[in-house]
């Protein structure tokens, strides 16, 4: 017989998306003991603190939509929903606004998303290139043609509300055990405990599996897999030498991306022509020169005074990127194992969404359905039917 610590629920990877499942489930009442599993106090290299933490309602699939409506009105309101949290990280919210600025190519699905986001409630408009250069003159690119702008969209401190989402399940009782797991025990139908690599052993009675673009290498202790893999993403810090106005989070259809940060300017463009894998060294090999060779010239395309900068660094994250549709998986995913679950593969979307997300994981992990947002048309059954759910228009 297997001995070792023993909880309710093990959560293997303590990130944004594992330590919002464990507040939502302390917070539930209905759960004796929670644990974390969480190999990286620093969270070094976690996706979670190199995110550029955008928080948006510009979607075109409906569950995403209302998901960035719950976790917007959430993020809002941090202070207040983990209240009593000792040392409660400022998560420093922005109301800065979204624009998605489109070519001709791109207006019609950009009036399509924004019929459907308005529909659901978000407050957006649409805004021909003369009205995008009357708010914010600094943009000059002439072949756009339409902009959606969500003035209430902004953006956090992804390592803050990473935090913040710790110390209040911390608070609420939930205990941060500091190991990688590097093996699982598994019975005819059940996961029945996870080995770190500290030699300790957890037995639950449920797991959740949100080691991000690591879920593999947990999944395969199961002998189960899902279609996601590790992108990396590069961003870029710089400052630029004349004034601007405020701007909001930009964004258009090559993925390109930025927005204020500091006393300078925060954003990048994924690429998508590096190979899936861990990139530890963005100096030499593909990104040597990115900043300079591809991003800049998209920048300075939008926004001529960008000509005019100073790039104070670059760092890399790493994407969940799910290769089906590039939106997340939720729920079972390991065959024959009903007690082990997963949300991952969220590309770019996971700061944004932890908290609907969180919560979504405490209703299957307590009741096995979801009790407030339906998100059963995310789950791995769409890989398994090869239908992809993936967002049209920007992503
Ligand atoms: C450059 C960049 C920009 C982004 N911008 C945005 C944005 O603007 N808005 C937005 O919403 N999202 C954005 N994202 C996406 C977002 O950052 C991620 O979707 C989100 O952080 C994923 O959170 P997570 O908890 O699933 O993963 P992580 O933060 O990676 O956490 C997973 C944790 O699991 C742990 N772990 C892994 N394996 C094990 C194991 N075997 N044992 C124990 N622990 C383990 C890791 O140490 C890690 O701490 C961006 C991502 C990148 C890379």
């Amino acid at each position: 017989m297997v001995t070792g610590m023993k909880t309710d629920i093990a959560i293997i990877g303590g990130g944004i998306m594992g330590s919002a499942a464990a507040y939502f489930l302390a917070r539930s009442g209905q759960v004796g003991s929670v644990t974390v599993i969480e190999r990286d106090s620093t969270y070094t290299h976690a996706t979670t603190p190199q995110g550029a933490g955008g928080v948006r309602q510009q979607f075109s699939v409906e569950e995403n939509v209302h998901m960035s409506c719950y976790s917007l009105k959430f993020y809002k309101a941090f202070a207040d929903r983990l209240g009593g949290t000792p040392d409660l990280p400022d998560i420093n919210f922005r109301e800065q606004g979204y624009l998605f600025l489109v070519t001709a190519d791109g207006e019609d699905t950009l009036r399509k998303n924004h019929a459907l986001q308005t529909s659901l409630g978000v407050k957006a408009d649409l805004i021909d290139y003369a009205e995008v250069q009357r708010r914010f003159p600094s943009i000059q690119r002439e072949n756009i043609v339409l902009g959606c702008y969500t003035p209430d969209d902004g953006w956090i401190d992804p390592n803050g509300a990473m935090w913040g989402f710790r110390r209040a399940a911390e608070h609420l009782g939930v205990t941060y055990v500091k190991g990688r797991v590097t093996g699982a025990s598994t019975g005819a139908r059940e996961v029945k405990s996870a080995t770190l690599d500290t030699g300790q052993i957890i037995l639950a009675d449920f797991f959740i599996n949100t080691a991000g673009p690591w879920v593999n290498e947990v999944a395969a202790m199961t002998d189960a897999n899902v279609p996601v893999v590790p992108m990396c993403r590069v961003q870029h810090f710089w400052k630029c030498a004349h004034q601007i106005e405020p701007l909001p989070l930009i964004k258009d259809e090559s993925g390109m991306f930025f927005r204020p940060e500091g006393d300078g300017y925060a954003g990048g463009r994924p690429s998508f022509d590096v190979a899936p894998g861990f990139v530890e060294d963005i100096y030499s090999g593909f990104f040597a020169n990115y900043f300079e060779d591809t991003v800049w010239p998209m920048m300075a395309a939008l926004v001529p005074k960008f000509e005019h900068l100073k790039l104070q660094r670059s760092w890399a994250g790493h994407y969940a990127q799910n290769t089906l549709d590039g939106n997340m998986i939720i729920g079972k995913y390991s065959p024959g194992h009903d007690n082990i679950i997963t949300a991952c593969g969220f590309s770019g979307h996971g700061i944004m969404h932890a908290p609907a997300v969180g919560r979504a994981l405490s209703e299957l992990a307590l009741t096995g359905r979801y009790q407030t947002l339906d998100l059963s048309r995310m789950e791995i059954s769409r890989v398994h039917a090869n239908a992809p759910l993936a967002e049209v228009g920007i992503k």
